[in-house]
């Protein structure tokens, strides 16, 4: 097997102050790597800008322009993380071996790196980085982040346990997922589906090295309710097996009125209708809510609007600046 060429992929936004810190340890590692002739020379580390407020993007360029082995992407806009990563992934996927991605605020740990190269050496396409322990996340991260795998699981979508994006993978599998054509994209969930030859590393995660995170309790659950609703038809499903056990119940209360009313024996009643009343009116609107929501994932779906627009690279490209 020839030496593949690595492009290490990190989506970056409003990263002014983390970026000068783990650009250094990233090239490190990849300079590490290309000497111990475990990847080829023209590897390279990759900042996706996301669209950033700050002065991320200055500092990528600067960054090429300092060494040969950074490269920079930039997005013509903000899209947030899964596709500011997919966005830097298809751009490269034609110009290296394989690709690792990673975020860039130093709390996936770049030692993993070696092991997952050397996945590679031994036939796996896919490297999926793990983490063995959580324990700089919060009790209440750990707590939601364990529920929503086992939901995802539950739900029928693989999802690798306590894998986030950190990953190796090669670019016959990126080929292959540039057939997936949805709008709304989660990685973690939708790469299992690609297949090949995969394995996982294990590695700790820090905490990050500064800047906050940008995933606060109502982003990560809306990316969680995204990750469920792209990837299983489940929710739907579970609402018409309540629907029916709720009509079956409703059905045996009519009897049982219609009984109580022909014996006589009516009472006022006003508590229990009314509850009854809103209890189902609660119901309906929850699935009307569920079911409205997967309607509106094919209304953009529909409209088959690009992913990202990437507005310039630091290499030869179109409208390209280096
Ligand atoms: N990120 C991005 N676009 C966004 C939000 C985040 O490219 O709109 C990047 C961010 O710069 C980082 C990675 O995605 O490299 C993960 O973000 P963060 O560390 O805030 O998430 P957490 O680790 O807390 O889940
Ligand atoms: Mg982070």
């Amino acid at each position: 097997m020839n030496t593949p060429v690595l492009y290490i992929v990190i989506p970056c936004y409003n990263e002014q102050e983390v970026l000068p810190v783990t650009s250094g340890m990233f090239l490190e590692k990849i300079n590490s790597l290309i000497a111990k002739g475990r990847v080829a020379p023209e590897s390279r580390v990759v900042f996706v800008n996301d669209g950033s407020k700050d002065n991320t993007w200055n500092i990528i360029q600067e960054l090429a322009n300092s060494d040969e082995h950074f490269e920079g992407v930039c997005l013509s806009r903000n899209r947030g993380h899964q596709n500011a990563l997919l966005g830097g992934l298809m751009t490269v996927k034609d110009r290296c071996d394989i690709t690792i991605s990673i975020d860039c605020d130093g709390q996936d740990d770049i030692n993993a790196m070696d092991a997952m190269v050397d996945a590679y050496w031994d036939g796996c396409e896919v490297v999926y980085g793990v983490r063995s322990k959580r324990d700089t996340d919060t009790f209440f991260k750990r707590f939601t982040a364990e529920g929503f795998y086992k939901l995802m699981n539950w739900m029928g979508a693989q999802v690798v346990f306590n894998h986030a994006d950190y990953r190796l993978m090669s670019s016959r599998v990126l080929n292959e997922f540039a057939n997936f054509k949805e709008v709304n994209i989660f990685l973690r969930g939708m790469v299992p589906l690609v297949g090949f030859k995969s394995t996982s590393v294990y590695y700790e995660r820090a905490e990050r090295i500064a800047g906050e995170s940008h995933y606060p309790l109502k982003k990560m659950l809306a990316l969680a309710f995204d990750g469920i609703t792209s990837l299983s038809v489940k929710p739907i499903r579970l609402i018409t097996g309540f629907g029916a056990l709720i009509s079956v119940i409703s059905f045996v209360g009519v009897i049982w009125a219609v009984v109580e009313a022909i014996l006589g024996s009516t009472v006022a009643g006003w508590a229990s209708t009314t509850s009854i009343v809103c209890f189902m009116g609660g119901i309906q609107l929850l699935c009307l809510g569920v079911i409205g929501e997967y309607i509106g994932k094919i209304y953009l779906e529909t409209k088959q609007r690009p992913r990202y627009i990437i507005e310039k690279c630091t290499w030869n490209r179109e409208n390209s600046q280096k």
